[in-house]
């Protein structure tokens, strides 16, 4: 498969909404930066993912749901928040942020100038999943688009598929006596597993890293079922052995794993689609989960907004801006300094087939 070269960065034109900058993206008459990765004096930010939300910045924008996950993260920040849709000028231009779909609060941050219109999307995901306000696509002139799942493997089961696997898995170890110890991230996946697992097969148990956000959900109204620290009272040997547990990959092969005993394990994440992941990560079950779009719905999101120029930030960069070439739309790549809560699974670009663009 011959896959184009892809320019990093485009050639901006004067009257470019956003550029790059070795900050992050940029734009010239607001004089602010997105999700930029370098201090910087005004920040927008698009959720509360490491990648996107760093430290150090003078003053942040973001949504409003995302208050509590920023606060967890990174602590007291001058932070002003907007709800979707609620537009705000700064420097003339008039900014608001629409629903993206991926996290609790997470944002496209849609501006307008001049008769211009530029959305750049942070990350997003088109199925909605209970746990925050699902994608709109928002008219504009120029997209900016991410593209972590970019490849035509990517498509990602329904979440009813999802929550039926999930549930026979946890169903079936609980009748043997073992618990059900599903690796996921603390932000964003332990919440969705949460709200769509069936509760009534057994108890959930949390890592610690994990519910400091599920007080976060339930504090913005996201219904979660009732879930247990491994340090509470009436957490026995008998009751883990019917259990669900929830914690980050980076628990797996610690002592704290040591009083699940004979466990099941399992990992959530996007990259389980990929013939060797699962091995790779040495757990019992892959369930193919992401809070990214698959390929049919980044398509989808491109087309419902209806730009005519697209770029394209992280992940299959060149097979995606490919893609759109060949739709007429003009399109390139744009280098950044995103990665993703999942990029720590992802598989060495050798691995894969076609090759990666550049993250
Ligand atoms: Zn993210
Ligand atoms: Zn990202």
């Amino acid at each position: 498969m011959h896959v184009p070269d892809t320019p990093l960065s485009f050639p901006s034109r004067p009257d470019d909404l956003i550029t790059a900058r070795p900050e992050g993206l940029y734009c010239p008459p607001g004089d602010f930066y997105i999700d930029p990765w370098r201090p910087v004096d005004r920040a927008v930010i698009t959720h509360a993912h490491s990648d996107h939300a760093r430290t150090g910045h003078g003053h942040y924008l973001a949504h409003q749901d995302s208050r509590g996950t920023l606060q967890t993260r990174l602590g007291e920040i001058a932070l002003q928040t907007v709800g979707y849709g609620e537009g705000i000028v700064h420097n003339g231009v008039r900014i608001s942020l629409h629903p993206a779909g991926h996290v609790l609060g997470s944002a496209q941050v849609r501006l307008e100038h001049a008769g211009r219109v530029w959305v750049a999307s942070g990350d997003y995901k088109t199925e909605p999943d209970g746990t925050n306000t699902p994608f709109e696509p928002v008219p504009c002139d120029t997209f900016i688009t991410e593209s972590t799942f970019g490849l035509p493997i990517y498509r990602w089961p329904t979440q009813e598929q999802l929550f039926r696997d999930i549930d026979a898995w946890w169903r079936a170890n609980a009748e043997a006596g073992r618990a059900s110890v599903l690796l996921c991230y603390a932000f964003g996946k332990a919440q969705r597993i949460l709200h769509g697992v069936d509760a009534s097969i057994g108890p959930i148990v949390v890592h610690g890293a994990v519910e400091p956000l599920n007080a976060v959900y339930r504090a913005a109204g996201v219904a979660l079922p009732p879930t247990l620290r491994v340090t509470d009272p009436g957490v026995t040997p008998a009751l883990l052995k019917r259990a669900l547990v929830l914690a980050p990959p980076s628990a797996q092969g610690t002592p704290w794993m040591r009083r699940f005993g004979n466990y099941s394990d399992a990992f959530a994440s996007g990259w389980m689609q990929l013939r060797g992941t699962r091995r790779r990560r040495n757990v019992d079950r892959g369930f193919v989960m992401s809070d990214h779009a698959d390929w049919p719905g980044l398509q989808k999101a491109v087309a419902g907004t209806g730009a005519e120029r697209v770029f394209v930030t992280h992940g299959s960069v060149a097979v995606m801006v490919r893609w759109l070439t060949e739709n007429g739309l003009e399109a390139q790549g744009f280098k950044t300094e995103y990665g993703d809560e999942d990029v720590a699974d992802a598989p060495a670009p050798t691995e894969q087939t076609p090759p990666q663009g550049p993250e």
